[in-house]
């Protein structure tokens, strides 16, 4: 099938550029006729603001922010919004399809959307912070809303950047609207369960696999790149359900222990140490990056994007790669990973149980209520689940890799929807 538009692939090690790339292959598996697939790969609405801040010294600053809605066909778009120097629209364009294909894949009833503010919180006093966030929100009145886009914290913003969101949205509508930002502090409707979601479901989709792949979790080993919110939690809970941990890593090297790290201990270590491990001598510590080709049975990529690239894939022992990271494994890496055997449970299904929580965040809001962290649990680990299985049909089905199988489980819903909503 010949497209009008085919999708930009300009550097295959580009994460954004790879994830193109893998909607392109899905999208031909699925026959998508050439309307329909330039409907999905362009975004809805792509709104820039000028936000002039005035600084703690009296200068005034000009600040620009984005909010790019990829898709709202399955309903009301969701995604974070970050605060870095680096953000930039087409940073922000691909961020945001990256949701609706993460959203329908768990098949929340979300479309996609990302923002981003180009600023460097970390050279910012928290009151320039609010007011940067204020105006932001206050600017986007017209944009978000429960019904219609719902932010979320991503890179450089947090509980209280929600909360400041929550609050300026609250005011330009003269009553309190807890639904429309996700991530806020449990005190203002945040839900139960959120802070350990995406690591969760990181273990219920490495569980799901190794039944699949026939490996006892108590006989298994596991190595976890990035050990900060995501790579910690799933490292513990895998621990937790009998899988001997034997390697760690961050910012600060490797650390290895063939009988087993005590992930408690580590944790424990990490958070009275500056947030690393730097020191910790539960383990010998290796060079950083040689964790991914340690000889384990799951590798768990927690940490960033494009760490498994073709330069290294070769070398990887695993016999399952669990993608906690957004984006860990390069698109020019997927083909020798695959010709070598190894499953992947790929990003978009694998660290979704964080936009899952988000998701029951919204609900419980909106119905005016709270649930129990079990209840919360419990349901994710459904979600969770039930997805792994869909996906792994479909790559039966249609003979393609895990993470190919994802982008058509998730394309063929959002196209299906389309079709029957119709256009004009
Ligand atoms: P985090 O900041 O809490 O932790 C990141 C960890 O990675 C830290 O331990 C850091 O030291 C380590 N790290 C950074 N660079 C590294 C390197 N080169 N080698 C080894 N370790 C390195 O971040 P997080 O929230 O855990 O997110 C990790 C990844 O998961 C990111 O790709 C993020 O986009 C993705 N993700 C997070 C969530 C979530 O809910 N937090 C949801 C979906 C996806």
């Amino acid at each position: 099938m010949g497209y009008i538009e085919p999708a930009p692939i300009i550097d295959l090690e580009n994460p954004f550029e790879s994830m193109m790339s893998r909607f392109h292959i899905a999208a031909q598996h699925l026959g998508l006729d050439d309307e329909v697939y330039n409907v999905l790969k362009s975004p809805a609405r792509q709104v820039i603001v000028s936000l002039p801040i005035t600084m703690d010294d009296g200068s005034i600053q000009v600040f620009e922010g984005y909010r790019v809605i990829h898709s709202t066909i399955l309903g009301p778009s969701k995604g974070g919004v970050r605060y870095d120097m680096g953000v930039n629209i087409d940073e922000v364009k691909a961020l945001a399809a990256w949701m609706t294909w993460k959203c329908a894949v768990v098949d929340i009833p979300y479309g996609g959307a990302k923002g981003g503010i180009k600023c460097n919180p970390r050279a910012m006093s928290s009151g320039e912070i609010e007011r940067l966030t204020r105006s932001y929100t206050e600017s986007m009145v017209d944009v978000f809303g429960p019904d219609r886009d719902i932010p979320a914290p991503d890179m450089g913003t947090g509980p209280r950047e929600m909360a400041w969101m929550m609050d300026a949205y609250s005011r330009s509508k003269g009553m309190t609207v807890n639904a429309v930002v996700t991530g806020k502090p449990i005190v203002l409707g945040g839900s139960l369960g959120r802070t350990e979601a995406t690591g969760r479901g990181v273990m219920v989709s490495a569980l799901a696999a190794m039944e699949k792949l026939k490996i006892n979790p108590y006989k298994a080993t596991f190595a976890v790149q990035g050990f900060g919110n995501v790579g910690s939690f799933a490292a513990l809970l895998l621990e937790e359900r009998g899988g001997t941990i034997v390697s760690v890593s961050d910012i600060s090297g490797a650390y290895v222990n063939e009988k087993g790290i005590n992930i408690k201990e580590a944790i424990e270590y990490r958070n009275n140490n500056n947030g690393t491990l730097e020191g910790y001598t539960g383990a010998d510590k290796i060079n950083g990056n040689d964790i991914l080709t340690l000889e384990v049975d799951v590798l768990i990529p927690a940490a960033k994007e494009d760490v498994i690239t073709a330069e290294n894939a070769n070398n990887i022992k695993a016999k399952l790669i669990v993608e906690g990271a957004n984006g860990p494994t390069s698109a020019k890496a997927d083909k020798i990973i695959n010709d070598k055997g190894i499953m992947v449970a790929p990003d978009i299904l694998a660290n979704a149980g964080g936009v899952t929580v988000s998701y029951f965040e919204w609900v419980q809001n909106r119905l005016g209520y709270k649930w129990t962290a079990e209840r919360v649990s419990r349901r994710s680990d459904r979600i969770m689940k039930d997805a792994f299985e869909v996906v792994y049909k479909t790559s039966v089905a249609y003979d393609v890799p895990m993470r190919i199988a994802a982008y058509i489980v998730a394309i063929d819903k959002v196209a299906k929807t389309y079709k029957y909503r119709g256009g004009y």
